[in-house]
């Protein structure tokens, strides 16, 4: 694999819209009979943050056409919109504000709809399916209008209103090898040479807890392999990615053609497939640098005409710079609020408020240990006390606008702590060599009883 070209991918994340989808497709677990409408306020909150954190792309989620859902109507209404149209152009218009590029994941898209996205500066995203599988037992027996020829129609609307969009295959559903194969062939020849068509991926099926489909096996990697050598076929110049977060194997699937892994949602994760987390930036890093391939941050899909727009523009060379940065940065840091110690998103974490505790280069915070954080019978583990330890000492560090990492620590542990007792941290600075940065710490009973100590060494990253 020496010199093959790099692997590209887009710094994404998603924002669920609704789950409310009249399809109920067998293979899915996000849609909702009655789901509410995210509330602009609340869209509003969720771009401020991912804008924070500087993500080049956020990809808009709902289920097929919700509007018409009564609810869904007086919600849109509620929010000032009198159509679903209307309110996904604002988001689009919300993101760019914010210096990220939208992508609609809505369902399919008929020409009216195209229409009103010509001007919204988004990119389109449609998944094919391959056969109609409406039959008893299949995954689209419940589905209205889920079928190869949707898709395409989807297609030619976009075409036809000159709004970039981007095609999934998606595979393994219950089609056969046949009908993959000719589909993925039929929509080469179809659309190949769009200049609208910004990129290409294939989507194996993998089991999700709640579906009908949870059961089903995912198709074999011989399977997507032959499936991806299709589409690299018809597609020969096209970005052609597979989700990482779905298929395991994806780096051996570099040399039929994979080039790219597509939107990688790592700041929000997928809504769609919870159960399949997605791999940071340095783990991908690492498994593609085993067989000798670069990884490599690229911009999001845009076409000549919107590049042209202003605020456009403006957003896209504000990634740009986001970009570079990561690129060139040795490791990169991403701070997804999944941190076990501080991160708002982390179900089992301890939703410690850590920045918010930071004044002067010293972290203080108290925190009380219930019997799930035990060692011996009453007695806090060690483990989850250094965890702090180092947390907060490392808070302290950062408080002077860099990003750390823990080189080592060293606790030190006078008594036993307690069970069920607030107790208290104390971070300090303390000095700097070169990009070596030094802090102490310190937990204390409420009277002030030293509980235990640490030393610890932070590389500046
Ligand atoms: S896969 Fe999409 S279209 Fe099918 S039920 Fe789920 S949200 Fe609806």
């Amino acid at each position: 694999m020496k010199n093959s070209p790099p692997i590209s991918y887009i710094f994404s994340s998603s924002i669920e819209l609704t789950r409310t989808c009249h399809q109920r497709c067998a293979y899915c677990a996000f849609y909702r009979e009655d789901a509410p409408l995210l509330a602009i306020e609340e869209l509003l909150i969720k771009l401020d943050e991912l804008s924070r954190k500087e993500a080049t792309e956020v990809v808009f989620l709902s289920g097929e056409s919700p509007q018409e859902y009564p609810y869904i109507q007086i919600e849109l209404h509620r929010n000032g919109f009198s159509s679903f149209s209307d309110y996904l152009i604002r988001c689009c218009e919300m993101a760019i504000e914010r210096n990220m590029m939208p992508v609609l994941s809505t369902g399919y898209i008929d020409e009216f709809t195209a229409e009103r996205f010509a001007n919204a500066g988004c990119v389109v995203r449609i998944n094919l399916v391959a056969a109609s599988l409406s039959k008893d037992g299949q995954a689209h027996q419940k589905a209205r209008n889920r079928n190869p020829s949707t898709g395409k129609a989807s297609i030619e609307a976009l075409h036809k209103a000159g709004v970039p969009y981007s095609i999934g295959f998606l595979i393994g559903i219950g089609e056969t090898e046949e009908e993959r194969t000719r589909y993925i062939n039929e929509t080469g020849r179809f659309c190949t040479a769009d200049p609208y068509l910004q990129d290409v991926r294939i989507i194996p099926f993998q089991p999700v807890s709640g579906s009908e489909m949870s059961n089903r096996p995912p198709l074999p990697y011989s399977a997507v392999e032959k499936a991806l050598i299709s589409a690299k076929e018809v597609f020969p110049v096209h970005h052609l990615s597979v989700p990482p977060h779905l298929f395991y194997r994806f780096p051996d699937l570099a040399p039929g053609g994979m080039n790219d892994l597509g939107s990688v949602p790592i700041l929000t994760g997928d809504p769609t497939h919870p159960e399949y987390p997605v791999p940071s930036i340095e783990t991908i890093k690492a498994r593609l640098e085993k067989i000798n391939l670069v990884l490599f941050e690229r911009g999001t899909n845009c076409t000549p005409a919107a590049i042209n727009r202003p605020e456009i523009a403006i957003a896209l060379q504000k990634n740009r710079h986001d970009i570079e940065q990561r690129n060139s940065s040795g490791l990169n840091l991403i701070d997804n609020d999944h941190c076990f110690v501080c991160g708002n998103r982390n179900d089992f974490g301890l939703h410690i408020p850590m920045k918010e505790s930071v004044k002067d280069g010293t972290c203080t915070f108290s925190w009380t240990p219930g019997p799930s954080f035990q060692g011996y019978a009453g007695i806090v583990h060690g483990g989850i006390l250094s965890t702090l330890l180092d947390e907060s000492m490392a808070h302290a560090v950062m408080d002077g606008g860099i990003k750390v990492v823990t080189a080592d620590i060293r606790v030190r542990f006078h008594r036993p702590s307690p069970v069920g007792i607030s107790l208290k941290f104390i971070a300090t600075r303390v000095g700097q060599r070169k990009n070596l940065h030094f802090a102490r710490a310190s937990v204390l009973l409420p009277d002030g009883t030293l509980l235990a100590e640490a030393e610890g060494r932070f590389a500046e990253i």
